[in-house]
């Protein structure tokens, strides 16, 4: 059965290797948004197996469209992960603490985030 993976990114290049690295994944959708306002609405009304969110987005932030995600009922179980720049300290506490499942940071390793989010699928 396909599974339909939400990428909410406004970097084009990290776009690129999001889709790069899902594409080595068999019966996967990706489906994306750049801007975190439309992103979010972009998953609500979808049926996301699996979410990446970019903490940085115009309109809307990752720890917001997390937040808010959270807080409708089919949504409390989802796999969402966090992939951001940041590296400041308690940074990680902050973002985690808005309800993602885990946090990865850039530069994105390859075959680490093929793994990780084949493990989400399963
Ligand atoms: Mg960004």
């Amino acid at each position: 059965m396909t599974k339909n993976v939400y990428v909410i990114e406004d970097n084009e290049k990290n776009m690129k290797l999001f889709r790069a690295i899902l594409n080595l994944i068999p019966d996967i959708e990706i489906l994306e948004e750049t801007r975190g306002d439309l992103g979010f609405e972009l998953i609500k009304s979808g049926n996301p197996d699996l979410v990446i969110l970019d903490i940085q987005l115009p309109e809307k932030s990752g720890t917001e469209i997390c937040s808010e995600l959270r807080k409708i009922e089919k949504f409390k179980d989802l796999p969402i992960i966090a992939v951001t720049s940041f590296a400041m300290k308690g940074d990680k506490e902050r973002i985690l603490a808005s309800g993602f499942n885990q946090y990865i940071s850039k530069p994105i390793k390859v075959q680490e985030f093929r793994e990780l989010v084949t493990n989400y699928l399963q």
